[in-house]
């Protein structure tokens, strides 16, 4: 009833619902209730708010959440500032998409989610609290569905990879709405809260460098848009596997080869949806993008250990990046930072 009354709001002529869902490739406009996850041209959504709905936003839901560190760490002469994101409640950052996207669903009267994920996001949409349906890639580590199913929610398994799994829970939606971190823009929207937790730490400064692991570009996408807002961009180098790495590929205009198994589970994406987005924001920010070695990867997660942190190797691989492209030297004034997207504990 609630989503009746809503939609009907949205067609009146007194629109009172200035937030909304637009179509980045026709522009049309939907409501944040729709049902829809993406433009019936094909095209995904972004979010539009106005700059009243950017005070307004409907953060009723918790998961607990607080700021994470900023912990600098000295590595071969160079200093790396490494964001704690495994210290969210669930142990990644899409706690910080979920909080605001189910924030936002609670506010308007939707109860029931589903979404496919190769685990993260399913923790953390999971723990916002709401009935949630979540399919998963039949060979995800057993840990991160344990995880999921201790929040409560309906565990689906599908064979045939990760492209799969997201056809069958896009098929299978009824009447739940689609709480993906890849197509639902609001998803993206909360991850932005880590840009401006950076610039905070860094007393009001935005930093040199941010290495971000890529796998459906959620962080990457979310950091952009942060530091769009805050008025000056970092360098953003995406960073992959070699043995998966599409982003990297059409970045450099590199052919592309067929991608193999990597050790980095969770940015292991053979096609991300929002590429052209991705692409523009390296690009924008006059970044790059680097693919690293599995062998490197393993490296530096052991480095990673032994400054006591133990990371999803996503954060291993970002590290891998960004000492390979200060091989020859760093400028001791930089502010690098090097995300750690999730614990190691989920592998
Ligand atoms: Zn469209």
């Amino acid at each position: 009833m609630r989503r009746a009354y809503l939609l009907r709001l949205w067609m009146g002529r007194n629109r009172r619902i200035t937030m909304h869902f637009f179509c980045e490739q026709c522009k049309k406009e939907y409501p944040v209730a729709t049902h829809s996850f993406q433009c019936e041209c094909g095209g995904l959504f972004r979010l539009y708010q106005s700059a009243m709905d950017a005070k307004d936003v409907h953060d009723g839901v918790t998961l607990g959440e607080m700021p994470t560190p900023l912990l600098p760490r000295m590595m071969d002469g160079q200093r790396f500032y490494f964001k704690m994101e495994d210290r969210q409640p669930t142990g990644s950052f899409k706690d910080r998409g979920a909080k605001r996207l189910i924030g936002e669903l609670a506010h308007i009267g939707i109860d029931k989610v589903a979404l496919d994920t190769a685990g993260n996001a399913g923790a953390a949409v999971a723990a916002a609290g709401i009935a949630c349906r979540v399919y998963v890639p039949d060979d995800v580590a057993a840990e991160r569905v344990k995880q999921i199913a201790a929040y409560g929610a309906d565990i689906v398994r599908v064979p045939n990879g990760r492209a799969h799994t997201m056809a069958m829970a896009q098929e299978e939606l009824g009447d739940a709405y689609y709480a993906s971190h890849i197509y639902n823009p609001l998803f993206i929207d909360g991850v932005k809260s880590m840009a401006y937790e950076i610039y905070d730490q860094l007393g009001g400064t935005v930093p040199d460098y941010i290495f971000v692991p890529i796998g459906n570009g959620t962080m990457l996408l979310g950091l952009y848009q942060g530091f769009e807002e805050i008025g000056r961009l970092p360098h953003f180098v995406g960073v992959q596997s070699t043995k998966c790495a599409p982003v990297v590929d059409a970045f450099h205009g590199f052919p592309r080869t067929p991608y193999r198994h990597t050790i980095a589970e969770t940015i292991r994406v053979e096609e991300p949806p929002r590429m052209e987005a991705i692409l523009w924001a390296l690009r924008s920010s006059q970044g790059d993008a680097i693919a690293v070695e599995d062998g490197a990867i393993l490296t530096a997660a052991k480095a990673l250990g032994e400054r006591g942190i133990y990371a999803e190797l996503t954060a291993a691989a970002a590290l891998a990046g960004a000492r390979a492209f200060f091989a020859e030297g760093m400028p001791d004034n930089y502010r690098v930072i090097v995300p750690i997207p999730g614990s190691g504990l989920k592998r």
